[in-house]
């Protein structure tokens, strides 16, 4: 049984466009075998629930399972490490096309190679979300090299916590110019396109911390506070052409990201917090969730902690 339901057999018609997100093997409560069962949606946007999709194939009626994700141009920032990395692999697994942004060339063309190993689309361009033109030329590179943009990650970010009084003046200017200015610029480049086809996606990486505030954390807080102040403009002031907007924020995640903090009187706080750290493909997982859902469907806001993080 899956939830309140058992897999059926469903007849297949060309009405039907894509499997959900949850296709996966289970045992048949008829029979114990092994079967795969998916979500589909047809086009007059009805689920299918707990297609029993092998039984199907077996009936002769082949079905090409498309994902709302396959074939996606996503454009993700910060894709050299942690949270963008991971997304870049879930979303290649899933057959998106991937245009990976960030600094650090070496990682990137690593990645690139990975996921073109596997089989997949990915291409790259170093560049630098501060960058107003950087992000402009990202964008061309994109729409250039596949002839559109349907997602864009801001995800792009950098956290050294500090507390105010010791007055790291760069550290703060750096979060601002990142954490904000970079996202700015991100849906500057993209949105001229999107709103000519009058449809894409756009979304936003802020955190727990754009809920929550904690001593040490006031000004990345008030990064991810805006973040999510600017998605929520975003979507009011695009969702009649179409633009769906999500805030994705998460808890404590394992990557990268707490080795900027300099301040050692907050260091050992944060490291005890981050123990209890969840992966970054639980992130990815969340964002590919909001990715493939129905054109009409508009995931705005995701907080994805580890189960044992209070805060
Ligand atoms: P990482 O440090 O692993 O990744 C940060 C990414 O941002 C890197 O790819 C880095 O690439 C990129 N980046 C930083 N500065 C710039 C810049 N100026 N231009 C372009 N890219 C830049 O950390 P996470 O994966 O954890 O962070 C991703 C997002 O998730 C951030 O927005 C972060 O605030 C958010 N987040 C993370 C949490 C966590 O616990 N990990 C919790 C809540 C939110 P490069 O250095 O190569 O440019």
């Amino acid at each position: 049984m899956i939830g309140d339901f058992a897999p059926k057999i469903v007849e297949l018609t060309d009405d039907i466009l894509f499997g959900d997100v949850w296709e996966r093997k289970e045992l048949d409560p008829r029979d114990r075998s092994l079967i795969t069962v998916a979500n589909l949606i047809t086009s007059d946007n009805t689920k299918q629930l707990g297609f029993h999709l092998n039984k199907a194939k077996e009936n002769g009626r082949m079905l090409n399972i498309m994902s709302n994700i396959q074939d996606k141009v996503v454009m993700i920032t910060g894709a050299s490490s942690g949270i963008g990395e991971a997304t870049a692999k879930e979303l290649s697994s899933k057959s998106a096309k991937l245009v990976l942004a960030a600094r650090r060339e070496d990682r990137l063309k690593k990645l690139q190679e990975e996921i073109q190993n596997n089989g997949g689309q990915a291409i790259y361009k170093v560049t630098d979300v501060t960058s107003h033109e950087q992000m402009e030329e990202l964008a061309e590179y994109a729409l250039k090299e596949f002839g559109k943009i349907d997602v864009l990650i801001n995800n792009a970010g950098v956290m050294p916590h500090s507390f105010l009084y010791k007055k790291k003046i760069d550290d703060w200017n750096k979060m601002i110019d990142v954490n904000i200015k970079g996202v700015l610029y991100g849906i500057a480049a993209v949105l001229p396109s999107m709103r000519e086809r009058k449809e894409g996606h756009i979304i936003n990486v802020s955190s727990v911390a754009g809920h929550v505030v904690g001593a040490g954390s006031t000004v990345y807080a008030g990064t991810k506070f805006a973040v999510r102040a600017i998605s929520e403009g975003l979507r009011k002031e695009e969702y009649g052409n179409d633009i769906r907007t999500t805030i994705i924020s998460p808890g404590a995640v394992h990557t990268e990201l707490t080795n900027s903090i300099t301040d050692m009187d907050l260091k050992p706080g944060i490291d005890e917090i981050y123990k209890g750290a969840i992966e970054a493909d639980s992130i990815a997982r969340a964002i590919a969730f909001a990715i493939e859902q129905p054109s009409d469907v508009a995931v705005n806001e995701m907080i994805i902690r580890p189960t044992q993080q209070e805060r």
